[in-house]
This record gives C-alpha cells, structure tokens and sequence, in this order.
C-alpha cells in the first residue's frame, strides 16, 4: 500500500493553514501593504528595453554584485556590513531560521507580529514561541527578557515598524534584547520605507545583530528582492542555505535600473505618508473606531463587529484584512494599507456605508 500524505507529511505540517492569499480581482486592493502607484510611463520604457536586452540563456548572478553595491549606496549601509539578497525578505527570514534550527531550537517573536515567523520556524522544524505585546502594543521586556532567559532561543525576530500594529518599539528595550539575546537577532524593517527609525547605522556596534529590509513595500512587491544586512561571519555562513540562483535575472535588472532612480519610489513613499495622515484623522473621527497611529504603510483599527464590517467592505468592492481572531489583543481588529487618495476615499465611503447598513 503506497502510502498517504497522513503517514509521511510531518503533523505540525497538516496542522497548518498556509498563508492565505485572496483573490483580489476587480476590488480596491488594500490588504496586502503593497505602493499603489504605477511606475512613470519612461521609467517602464526603459525596463522594457532593458528586458529586451537579457541574457535569459544564463543563470542570474549568483552573488548579486551590481545589487549589492547599489543598495548599500541606496540603504547606506554601514562599512564592514555584509549583506545577502532573498528572494523577498519572506525567504531571508526562512534562510536564517533554516541555518539555526537543530531539534528543539526556539524562535522567539513577540506577538502579534508578522504570521510568517510562526510558519516559517514550523517549516523548518522550529519552535516558535512567541511573547505577547503589552496591551498599547510595546514590548513587555519583563517578559520578553525571561522568556530569552527560559528558552536561550538560537534566533529572535523583532518587526521594526511592527506588522500588523505599525508601531515602532521603543529602541532602548530592542537594545535590552540584543544585549540579553544568547544568538542572533533579526530586526525586520519592512516598512523602513515609511517610518524614520532604523537599527541599520547599529549594526557594527552588535555582532549578533541582523536587519532584514524589502524593496516589495517601496513599490516592487512584484520582483521579490529582501536584503539581509549584518556581519560577515554571520552571512557567510547562513548564505550557505540560499539556493545559489535565489534571485532571478529579471529582478536583479529592474532592481539596478530603480536603485539609479530611487527618488521616484520614495517620492512615492512620501505621498503614502501624506495620505496614512489624511487616513489616520479620518478614521479616528469616526465613532466606534479605535485607529492606532502608524509608523508604516497601512493602519490598525479596532472596530466593533469587525468580521461584518470586512464583509460589508467586500461587498462594497473593498478587500482589506481581518485579523480578528488571530490574537487575543487583535480582537475585532482590521488593517487597512494606504492606498491613492481615491482608494482611500471609496474605503472611507465604504466603510461609512456599512456601518450605516
Ligand atoms: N516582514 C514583514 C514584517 C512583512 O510584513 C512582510 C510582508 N508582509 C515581509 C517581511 C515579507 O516581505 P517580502 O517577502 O515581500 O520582502
């Protein structure tokens, strides 16, 4: 008898959900913190002969080189820094969990935090322990500190602006984490883009520290390109784990030709700042919802009957995410990523509809 995915498939595997993608098609898209801007008509010109141009019957370059130097450049990335491209930071995040993880390794996270960390360490056979925040969603050091102390975790991922709450920690206690920490820790700045803090310049002040950061939420998220920045000891050996050709030709063209060009998307990155204010105010003046300030490109807000309200939203053409349920300090919470001024406009409306229906 062959066997069945039941015998074979590891439980904590069968267990899962996945990560849940919905389909978008025809709504205004607000769910997935992506630029909502197009690139300028010459810019995409440009990338198309550049297209034209690609040696596709070659692999990519392994190292990424030309990437490299421009975003060090771009990033500004502290001499003596290393750094290692991913295909998106989702896979630098698995990379490293993979090089740590031994049976019974713990990775740390506080929660709520991005879903991945979770799913990623159950991927490579981790076990992922994650801390609450406290209620106004900061960290709770007592017991983040303890629970490094308990469980002496090989990796710890902290979100710097943290998704989904979009605040940003407060510095002094992530440095208490890095001094307690017995391996490495990763800070994740995603959403570096939008916010004005970041522990990049920190790296040559901690050996063990680590910083993911993404061109996908600057106004990529379709070439998937993650750079993992921190020292070389490090890297060196967790780069052994990327797959050699993890970032592919495309990519690596689009993402040269853009890095020359930086001003456009952080222009960009600029007008969605404007519009989480315009957002934010709005929000808040709206009674019976809670919206939490942010430091990225989308919004918290607490509303009640938050699952009939994201319906209602669908109905009406508006597709946002649902966390309630994911965590108990989510209860009733929905995110919303800042859109153009009419996406966020026809939410608005939207959102008034429904909770008027
Ligand atoms: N880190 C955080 C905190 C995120 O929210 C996301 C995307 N939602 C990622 C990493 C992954 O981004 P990407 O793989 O597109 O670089």
């Amino acid at each position: 008898m062959p066997k069945t995915p039941e015998d074979i498939i590891r439980g904590e595997i069968r267990a899962l959900k996945g990560y849940n993608v919905p389909d978008a098609t025809g709504m205004v898209k607000l769910d997935a913190m992506e630029n909502p801007y197009p690139l300028p008509p010459e810019l995409r010109g440009r990338l198309a002969r550049l297209m034209e141009d690609a040696s596709l019957n070659r692999y990519p370059d392994s190292a990424g080189s030309r990437v490299k130097a421009l975003l060090r450049r771009a990033f500004e990335v502290p001499d003596g820094t290393e750094l290692l491209l991913g295909n998106g930071s989702d896979e630098l995040i698995q990379v490293s969990m993979m090089a740590v993880a031994r049976p019974g390794a713990v990775v740390l996270g506080v929660e709520p935090s991005f879903v991945m960390f979770r799913l990623i360490a159950t991927f490579v056979g981790a076990r992922y322990v994650g801390v609450d925040l406290r209620e106004d969603f900061s960290i709770d050091i007592e017991r983040t500190l303890g629970a490094i102390e308990q469980h002496q975790p090989p990796i710890i991922f902290i979100t710097y602006p943290n998704n989904p709450t979009g605040n940003l920690f407060d510095a002094a206690l992530i440095e208490r984490i890095i001094e307690a920490a017995p391996g490495l820790v990763v800070v994740d700045e995603a959403y570096h883009a939008f916010a004005s803090r970041s522990f990049l310049p920190r790296l040559p002040s901690h050996p063990n520290l680590l910083v993911t950061r993404t061109l996908s939420k600057l106004g990529l998220a379709g070439i998937r390109l993650g750079v993992l920045a921190g020292a070389g000891n490090w890297l060196g050996e967790i780069g052994k784990v990327r797959l050699p050709y993890n970032v592919n030709t495309l990519s690596q063209i689009v993402a040269c030709e853009m890095l020359q060009h930086g001003d456009v998307l952080t222009d960009q990155a600029a007008a969605i700042k404007l519009e989480r204010r315009r957002l934010l105010q709005r929000l808040q003046e709206m009674p019976g919802v809670t919206a939490y300030p942010s430091d990225a490109n989308f919004i918290l807000f607490r509303i009640r009957q938050a699952e009939r309200v994201f319906d209602g939203l669908k109905q009406r053409g508006v597709l946002i995410r649902s966390l309630h349920g994911s965590h108990r300090l989510l209860a009733d919470c929905l995110r919303v990523t800042v859109g153009t001024p009419d996406e966020n406009t026809a939410f608005l409306t939207a959102l008034t509809q429904t909770l008027e229906a």
